[in-house]
């Protein structure tokens, strides 16, 4: 499909709108939703959309609560890590809620050059990262020709016996052709945030006579990925932009689409929430503030109504937002991010401007010594992508609860090397204590032989050993 063929549109904007306005449930609605909810198979739109319009403090607590019983069940205690990697700060569009704008003529751009790239990601590889997002403006320098080099480049990296194992990439829309050649260099999740699926404001917020202007083109970009042979595939919107409660109806609708279309929805949900940026007027007065309590309520109902697709959160929010989310959806954090091109390897003074500004500043060892006070296992694990359990196999998968026999011991092959490799004394003691107490934990017999069987081999220096 090119960009002048356009699909049918599938977000009914007034009957999106229509659905927040209805009444809040009773208690014993909202009771039957959480009941439905917590035998693990999600929530239809008009439940969600129920959900919404609770405000009450105490049935909120029972969302969270539902949503804390979800997380638990199907991904036990583990939260994957990743880190993203800006190749670039130029950009042809001129969104009104980012630094990397055209108009924002103060900014010092750059495309990062091939042997800038291999420093930044030798970089975080020093540091024990593992999964890295590729992510830039829009710009012909930075095009697909561009992107597949750097890929090539960022899986050719070795810094010791660390090398990074899977890429995910956050770019412009392209047409089906350009995705069939990311999927040949092996990507993993192409990521892409509608920004809002409002078309009435995405048509304010993105000035026409740009790429991004075309809202019909975002919208059925999965379509095309997915067409040219694109397996994982990632949605976000930026909240502050609509009413939130419209957005989480969007965002439940575009998923849907793609099940029914693909046979298979997103593999994350990313919530970023508009943070101040340079010259971008847009962040000096959001036009839909979220406040804390309802960014909170949001990602529960997701957490409950599509229980199989990854809670991704940023750096953008803080570090107490954060920890309080991991219990209540969040499974996917990045962590010692950087979003000016160049940060890693240059150091956070170096001059090449920032997209937005971070919430949450502490470095990957941080981030994990304190995750490992909480009992959670941080997981570098790629086992899936590389065992071809993606799209619908992992789905097929995932929906049982088998995920937990791959990915919770998987998680703990990845954590054993970090510790062994990167941490210090202090957080080494504290983490080995955690998989002990956790292998201490598992109840199958089979399943906790092979798990030490494994850590043996990896206390022994073998690496990267994965179910
Ligand atoms: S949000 Fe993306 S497309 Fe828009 S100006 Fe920023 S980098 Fe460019």
């Amino acid at each position: 499909m090119d960009r002048h063929e356009k699909e049918k549109p599938f977000i009914d904007r007034d009957r999106l709108y229509g659905l927040i306005e209805e009444k809040a449930p009773s208690a014993s609605e909202l009771n039957t939703i959480l009941n439905k909810a917590l035998k693990f198979k999600g929530l239809d739109q008009r439940e969600v959309a129920s959900l919404l319009r609770v405000s009450n403090p105490g049935q909120i607590h029972q969302i969270m609560e539902a949503a804390r019983t979800v997380k638990e069940h199907i991904y036990g205690r583990r939260l994957v890590f990743f880190a993203p990697v800006y190749t670039g700060n130029v950009c042809v569009n001129n969104c009104l809620y980012c630094a990397f704008r055209s108009d924002n003529k103060s900014l010092k751009r750059t495309v990062l050059t091939m042997r800038e790239i291999e420093a930044e990601v030798a970089s975080l590889l020093k540091d024990g990262h593992k999964r890295i997002l590729l992510i830039c403006g829009e710009s012909e320098r930075n095009g697909t020709d561009y992107m597949c080099e750097a890929i090539r480049t960022t899986y050719a990296v070795r810094e010791g016996e660390n090398y990074v194992r899977r890429i995910n990439i956050e770019i412009a829309p392209l047409p089906v052709e350009d995705f069939s050649r990311l999927k040949k260099e092996k990507i993993g999740t192409y990521v892409c945030f509608q920004e809002t699926y409002d078309p009435v404001l995405y048509k304010e917020y993105h000035p026409a006579g740009t790429p991004k202007a075309d809202y019909d083109y975002r919208l059925t970009v999965f379509d095309r990925a997915m067409q040219g042979g694109i397996d994982d595939i990632g949605l976000g919107v930026l909240f502050g932009l609509a009413d939130y409660r419209f957005e989480i109806l969007a965002l439940m609708e575009h998923a849907h689409h793609l099940e029914a279309v693909f046979g298979c929805g997103p593999h994350t949900i990313s919530f970023p929430r508009v943070e101040p940026a340079d010259n971008a007027p847009l962040t000096k007065k959001i036009p839909y503030p979220v406040s804390d309590d309802d960014f909170k309520k949001i990602i529960a109902i997701i957490r409950i109504s599509l229980p199989y697709t990854g809670i991704i959160l940023s750096t953008r929010e803080t570090e107490e937002m954060r920890t309080e989310l991991f219990n209540h959806g969040v499974s996917q954090i990045s962590a010692g991010s950087r979003t000016n091109p160049g940060a890693y390897s240059k150091g956070g003074d170096h001059d090449y401007g920032s997209q937005f500004s971070l919430g949450d500043h502490r470095s990957l060892e941080e981030v994990i010594s304190s995750i490992i006070d909480k009992e959670y296992i941080p997981s570098f694990c790629t086992g899936c992508y590389r065992k071809g359990r993606v799209g619908n196999d992992f789905m097929d998968l995932a929906k049982p609860g088998l995920i937990k026999e791959f990915c919770m011991p998987n998680a703990v092959f990845t954590f054993r090397e970090y510790l062994l490799d990167f941490a210090s004394p202090e957080t080494k003691e504290r983490g080995l204590h955690l998989i002990d107490k956790l292998l201490s934990d598992v109840k199958k017999k089979s399943l906790k032989t092979r798990m030490t069987s494994v850590l043996n081999q990896i206390d022994h220096g073998a690496r990267d050993l994965y179910f």
